[in-house]
């Protein structure tokens, strides 16, 4: 664990780079439409087969301790094999009422093999920036602006592992933006669940919450800031004011959302990470729809037959 005050806090940039490519960006606007109305128009049983997404970790360091060892990297690995898989660590305190919603989204993620050109590879590239600390706003997704480039976006997931400045743990880029800036961002603090990974943000969701953008989620309060008419496009997910922040106590009830009120447990939500626990079923159809539109490169190759996730594979929960 590192020392010293923590001086981040649970917010994620996708939002304002949402908005942002929308201004400045030919033809994000349109995909984005596209990418939603075939998102909206989809009525298919949940696919049942499980994707395997290859991963390129993009590590991009200043200080040594920034350089996260693979050791860290692989915990995050961990945690997304057990979070998309429905057999992550807290999900036995999800409450009795919202038990029914908690879903598989059967995407399992792993360091690439194989490097764009063909080449062996350990799916881990390593940086010295001169950047102290990054910003939302993709520089460290170019050689050129003291990060490192991307891997062609329609084979890799890019992860770019950083020190991060503003209180900001993450940021992603929704499918239908650029391929040099397609993947994720994830503060070196909030990534994995050892080495510098710091509580309250040391068990490895920031990458499960941005990993959900880069699969087309919303947050789950819709993004309308304390307003109940903002709409995450997934139904099962109760209407919620703002975000939750900490470890919220069951049950907290906004928008009328009572008796059981907000999902906070659901990891689209802003809660710590000991309480994040959960995908819907409504979210993992909304994936669905993403990874047979615009991330159907990453179902080229047949992947496994899904296996239901049994009681016996839960994984303790972090401590
Ligand atoms: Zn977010």
């Amino acid at each position: 664990m590192s020392e010293g005050p923590l001086e981040i806090t649970r917010w994620c940039g996708t939002m304002p780079m949402h908005h942002h490519l929308l201004d400045v960006q030919p033809g994000y606007a349109e995909a984005r439409t596209g990418i939603e109305d075939e998102s909206f128009a989809w009525r298919r049983p949940r696919r049942e087969t499980v994707v395997t997404v290859p991963v390129v970790v993009h590590v991009v360091w200043h200080e040594e301790s920034e350089n996260v060892t693979e050791e860290q990297i692989r915990s995050q690995i961990d945690v997304l094999n057990a979070d998309f898989r429905m057999r992550g660590a807290g999900l036995d305190t999800v409450p009795a009422p919202f038990a029914p919603l908690v879903a598989d989204a059967r995407v399992e993620f792993a360091l690439a093999g194989t490097g764009p050109a063909g080449e062996p590879t350990t799916g881990i590239t390593r940086t010295r920036t001169e950047t102290a600390v990054f910003d939302a706003d993709d520089t460290v997704k170019h050689t050129a602006s003291g990060g490192t480039d991307a891997w062609p976006a329609d084979r890799y997931l890019n992860l770019w592992v950083c020190p991060l400045g503003g209180g900001l743990l993450g940021y992603a880029q929704f499918p239908g933006g650029a391929p040099a800036t397609d993947g994720v961002v994830i503060n070196h603090r909030g990534f994995g669940t050892v080495g510098t990974a710091t509580a309250p943000f040391d068990g490895g969701r920031t990458a499960v919450h941005e990993i959900g953008h880069w699969l087309n989620l919303r947050h789950i309060w819709g993004d309308d800031g304390e307003g109940c008419s903002g709409d995450d496009f997934v139904s099962d997910t109760p209407n919620q004011g703002g975000p939750n922040r900490g470890r919220p106590v069951f049950p907290h009830v906004s928008c009328d959302n009572a008796p059981d009120g907000d999902l906070f447990m659901n990891f689209m939500d802003y809660s710590d990470d000991a309480v994040s626990v959960m995908f819907t079923q409504g979210q993992t159809e909304r994936m669905d729809a993403c990874l047979a539109g615009p991330r159907g490169s990453f179902l080229a190759s047949p992947g496994e037959p899904a296996e239901p996730a049994e009681p016996d594979d839960l994984a303790p929960t972090a401590a």
